[in-house]
C-alpha cells in the first residue's frame, strides 16, 4: 500500500519546480492531488501526466494572493475528491532583491504578500477542512536563507520566509489537540527556475553550491521526499518544526 493512499492534498506552486516534483511523488503514492498556480497550461499538463500514469489530479489556475483563490481550491479539493488532508503550501517567489535602502515598501509588501500572507489564507480555508476529518498536515515550504544563513539583498524574501516559521509554531500549538500537525520545510539551493535565476551566472551558481557541505544544488525531486516525509505518517510525532533540506549549510 503507498504511504498517501485515500489522502487528498492541495499543492501550491505545482506548475513548476518543488512545487511539479511533488505532485508527481504524491499522486504516485496514492493521493489525490488539487493543484495550484496561475499558469494553467502547465497545470494541464501537469493533470494529464499524472493521469496517464494512473494517478487522480485536478487543477485551478489562480493567484495565491487573492482569498477567493484559497477557499476555491479547498472547495475544489471538498468537492471533488471528499474532503482535505494535506495542504503544502508551496507557492513563492524571491520577489525583489536588492540593498535594503533602496528597497520601496511596495516590493517588501509583495514579497511578503505572496510569500507569507498567502499561507495565511491557504491556512484559514484548509485547516477547517482538515478538521472535518479529523487531523491533517499542513506544510509551508520556507528556506534556509534568513535561517541558516544570511544573504545580502534578500531581506524581504529572509524575512517572509522566516515568518513561516512563526506561523507554524502557532498553528502547530493551536491545532495539535485536534489532530492537525504544521510544519515548516526550509529547502537549500534547489535546480528550479527560481534557484536557477538567483544562480544565473556561473560565480553565482558556484557560490551558492559552495554555501553547501554537500557543494551541489538539490534537485526538486530531493526536496519532494523531504515534503512526502513531512505528509505522511512517517512524521506522525513531528510538529511545529522546522525541517532543514539544505545539504548542509552552517
Ligand atoms: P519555481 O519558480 O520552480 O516555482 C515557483 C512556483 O510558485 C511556481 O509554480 C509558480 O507558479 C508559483 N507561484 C509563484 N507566485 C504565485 C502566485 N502569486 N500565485 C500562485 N502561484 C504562484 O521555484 P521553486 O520550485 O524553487 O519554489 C518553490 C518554493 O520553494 C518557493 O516558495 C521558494 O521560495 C522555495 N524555495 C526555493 C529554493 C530554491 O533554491 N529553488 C530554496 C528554498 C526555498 P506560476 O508562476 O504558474 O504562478
Amino acid at each position: 500500500m503507498s504511504v498517501l493512499s485515500n489522502k487528498v492534498a492541495i499543492i501550491t506552486g505545482a506548475s513548476s519546480g518543488i512545487g511539479c516534483a511533488t505532485a508527481k511523488l504524491f499522486a504516485r503514492e496514492g493521493a489525490c492531488v488539487v493543484l495550484a498556480a496561475r499558469r494553467k497550461p502547465e497545470l494541464d499538463a501537469l493533470v494529464d501526466e499524472i493521469t496517464r500514469a494512473g494517478g487522480c489530479a485536478v487543477a485551478l489556475a489562480g493567484d495565491v494572493r487573492e482569498e477567493a483563490f484559497a477557499q476555491a481550491l479547498v472547495e475544489l479539493a471538498v468537492g471533488h475528491f471528499g474532503g482535505l488532508d494535506i495542504a503544502f503550501n508551496n507557492a513563492g517567489t524571491v520577489g525583489e532583491m536588492g540593498a535594503t535602502p533602496e528597497l520601496p515598501l511596495a516590493a517588501w509588501e509583495e514579497t511578503l504578500r505572496t510569500n507569507l500572507s498567502s499561507a495565511f489564507l491557504g491556512a484559514k480555508y484548509q485547516l477547517p477542512a482538515m478538521l472535518e476529518r479529523n487531523g491533517g498536515s499542513l506544510i509551508f515550504t520556507s528556506t534556509f536563507v534568513g535561517y541558516t544563513v544570511g544573504l545580502p539583498g534578500m531581506a524581504a524574501y529572509a524575512a517572509s520566509k522566516a515568518g513561516l516559521i512563526g506561523l507554524t509554531q502557532s498553528l502547530a500549538a493551536e491545532f495539535g489537540a485536534r489532530g492537525v500537525r504544521v510544519n515548516a520545510l526550509l529547502p537549500g539551493g534547489t535546480d528550479t527556475p527560481l534557484g536557477r535565476a538567483f544562480a544565473s551566472t556561473p560565480e553565482a551558481l558556484a557560490f551558492v553550491q559552495g554555501l553547501h557541505a554537500l557543494k551541489r544544488m538539490a534537485s526538486p525531486e530531493e526536496i519532494a521526499k523531504s515534503a512526502l516525509y513531512l505528509a505522511s505518517d512517517a512524521s506522525s510525532f513531528t510538529t511545529g518544526t522546522a525541517l532543514l533540506a539544505d545539504g548542509g549549510v552552517s
